[in-house]
C-alpha cells in the first residue's frame, strides 16, 4: 500500500483497449466505474457476491464476465489494473494486498491511501484528455477546477484535436525540421483553421490546414523576444510573455528571474542561466549576445527573459541594437518593474498629488555610477525617487542627498523581494536608513524609495508582512 500524506503522483493515461480489469463490487459505485472502462474498451471481469441491475444486464448481455462471488488472489493472473468497488472495507483491503503481491495496479473507491493509482477528474475534448488529481487530498477541488477549466476550452477543440491526429504524418513529412513544424501546429489552433472549426466548418478547416501546410516556410528565421517577467509574482507576467515562453526552443534567462516564472516555460524549452548565481561569475554580455546569435541563426525562437522589464536597468537597449545590426527578426515585451511592483505590493503610491509631481528610476550600482548621477536635481522636493540596486551603496546615497539638501527625515521605504512571498517592507528617515537596513540584513533584490511617499506604506501596505518601521519613523510619521 502507498499510504504517504502527500503523495507526488506520476500521471498516466492508459491504452486500456482489449485489456483486462477487474473490478470487485457489482453495485452502483462498481457500475459507474464499469461504464468508463467500457469507453477506454477494456475488457472487463467481475467479482461480486451479488450484481445490482446494471451491472447484471451488462453480463447478461455478453459485455462483461462474471468471474465469481467470491474474491480469490488468482481473478488477478491475466489482468492489468484491479478496482476494488464494494462497499466492504475488509475485502476491499484483501483485493489490495492480493494486487500489490502481484504487482497489479489497484485503485480502491474513496480511499486514496489504500490505491496505487487513483483516477482523476476529466475534461474531454475528442482525443484530448486533461486530468485533474489532488492525489486524493482535495478532490472536490480538483472537481471544482476540473469545471472551470472545461468552461475555458472550446467544444471543437476535439476536432481539432483529431484534425491533427490525421495529418501528422504528412505535416511531419512536409516540415521534417521540428522547430519549424512546432511554428505551424502552434499557429492552428488559434488561426483560420481554428476559428472555422468553432463555425462548425470542418471541411472548410481542412481545407484550410492543407493550404497552410502548402504555403508554410520548413526553414523558417529565428527570431528573439526580450522578455520582461516582472518581479516575481507569476501573476505580474503579462499574457505574451506567457505565449512566448510557451513557444519558446530556447530560453536565456538572468539570475533575477524567479524560479516560479521558469515553470511557465514549454516543457522541452533548452533554459540557459545567463546570470550569476551561488558564486559564479555571469556569463558576460557579449557571450549572451554571440547566445542569441547562435540560436536565432539556427531558426530557434528564442527569448530572452529578463527580472522586471528589459528596458529598465536591463541592458535591453544594447540586446535589441545588437540584433538590429544582425538582422535578426526581434521584438520586446515589456515587463513590470521592479519600482511599479514594489510601489504597488508595498502600498507606495508613486504619485501622490501634495507630495511627489514626479518619479525618478535611479540605478545606484556602484561608486561610479553614483559619482554620475545629479544629486542637486534628486535632492530636489516633490518627487519619489526609486533606486534599484542600491542595497550596497545605501550610506553613499544617504550622504548625498542630504548634502545636496534633501531633508534627513524625509521618509524612506526599502522593499525587499517585492511581490515574493517572503517580502520585507522596511520604513525609516532618511537619516537613520542605512544603519536600520543593516540591523535587519536587507540583501538584494531590494528596491529604495525616498521620498513623502514612502511613509504612506504604514497605512496602506497589503501584501504579505506589516512594515518594520524604525522608531524614530514611527515619530515622524505619526507628526
Ligand atoms: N530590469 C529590472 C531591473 C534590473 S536591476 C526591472 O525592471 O525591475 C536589478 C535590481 O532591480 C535589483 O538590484 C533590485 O534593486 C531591483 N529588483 C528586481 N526585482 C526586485 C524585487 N522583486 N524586489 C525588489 N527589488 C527588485
Amino acid at each position: 500500500m502507498s499510504a504517504q500524506s502527500e503523495p507526488a503522483l506520476y500521471p498516466l493515461f492508459a491504452d486500456l483497449r482489449q485489456r483486462r480489469v477487474l473490478v470487485v463490487g457489482g453495485g452502483a459505485v462498481a457500475a459507474r466505474k464499469i461504464a468508463a472502462l467500457f469507453t477506454a474498451e477494456a475488457v472487463i471481469d467481475v467479482v461480486a457476491a451479488e450484481l445490482g441491475e446494471r451491472v447484471r444486464v451488462w453480463c447478461d448481455d455478453g459485455r462483461l464476465r462474471h468471474r465469481g462471488t467470491a474474491f480469490a488472489p488468482e481473478h488477478l493472473d491475466a489482468v492489468w489494473l484491479v478496482i476494488a468497488a464494494s462497499d466492504d472495507a475488509a475485502l476491499n483491503a484483501q483485493v489490495e494486498a492480493a494486487a500489490s503481491a502481484r504487482r497489479v495496479f489497484c485503485n480502491v473507491v474513496d480511499d486514496a491511501a489504500l490505491s496505487s493509482f487513483q483516477v482523476p477528474a476529466v475534461i474531454e475534448r475528442g482525443p484530448l484528455r486533461i486530468a485533474v488529481s489532488s492525489a486524493g487530498m482535495a478532490p472536490v477541488l480538483a472537481r471544482q477546477i476540473r469545471g472551470r477549466i472545461d468552461a475555458l476550452l472550446d467544444d471543437s477543440l476535439g476536432a481539432l484535436a483529431s484534425l491533427l491526429g490525421r495529418w501528422r504524418l504528412h505535416i511531419r513529412e512536409r516540415l521534417p525540421d521540428l522547430p519549424a513544424r512546432r511554428r505551424f501546429l502552434e499557429s492552428l489552433a488559434d488561426g483560420a483553421v481554428g476559428r472555422l472549426l468553432a463555425q462548425g466548418q470542418p471541411r472548410q478547416a481542412e481545407a484550410a490546414l492543407a493550404a497552410a501546410l502548402q504555403g508554410a516556410d520548413p526553414k523558417p528565421a529565428g527570431r528573439v523576444s526580450l522578455v520582461g517577467a516582472g518581479p516575481g509574482d507569476p501573476g505580474l507576467v503579462t499574457l505574451k510573455a506567457q505565449r512566448r515562453l510557451q513557444e519558446a526552443d530556447v530560453i536565456l534567462y538572468d539570475a533575477l528571474v524567479d524560479p516560479a516564472i521558469l515553470k511557465l516555460a514549454r516543457r522541452d524549452a533548452d533554459l540557459i542561466g545567463t546570470g550569476k548565481r551561488a558564486g559564479q561569475p555571469c556569463v558576460a554580455q557579449p557571450a549572451i549576445h554571440a547566445l542569441m546569435l547562435q540560436h536565432a541563426r539556427a531558426g530557434r525562437s528564442v527569448v530572452r527573459l529578463k527580472g522586471g522589464d528589459p528596458f529598465v536597468f536591463g541592458r535591453g537597449g544594447e540586446e535589441l541594437a545588437f540584433l538590429r545590426r544582425h538582422g535578426v527578426d526581434c521584438e520586446v515585451v515589456p515587463g513590470i518593474s521592479a519600482a511599479l511592483a514594489c510601489a504597488a505590493y508595498a502600498g507606495v503610491p508613486l504619485t501622490h498629488r501634495e507630495h511627489a509631481q514626479s518619479v525618478r528610476l535611479v540605478t545606484a550600482h556602484c561608486r561610479d555610477s553614483i559619482d554620475r548621477l545629479d544629486w542637486r536635481a534628486l535632492a530636489g522636493d516633490g518627487q519619489t525617487l526609486a533606486f534599484y540596486m542600491a542595497v550596497g551603496q545605501l550610506e553613499r546615497v544617504r550622504d548625498r542627498l542630504i548634502a545636496h539638501g534633501r531633508k534627513p527625515e524625509t521618509p524612506c521605504a526599502i522593499v525587499e523581494n517585492g511581490s515574493r512571498p517572503e517580502q520585507r517592507v522596511l520604513l525609516a528617515t532618511l537619516s537613520e536608513l542605512p544603519e536600520f537596513a543593516r540591523s535587519h540584513r536587507v540583501t538584494a533584490p531590494a528596491l529604495l524609495f525616498v521620498g513623502e511617499v514612502a511613509a504612506l506604506a504604514g497605512e496602506l501596505h497589503w501584501f504579505g508582512a506589516a512594515p518594520i518601521i524604525a522608531t524614530s519613523a514611527a515619530i515622524a510619521y505619526a507628526a
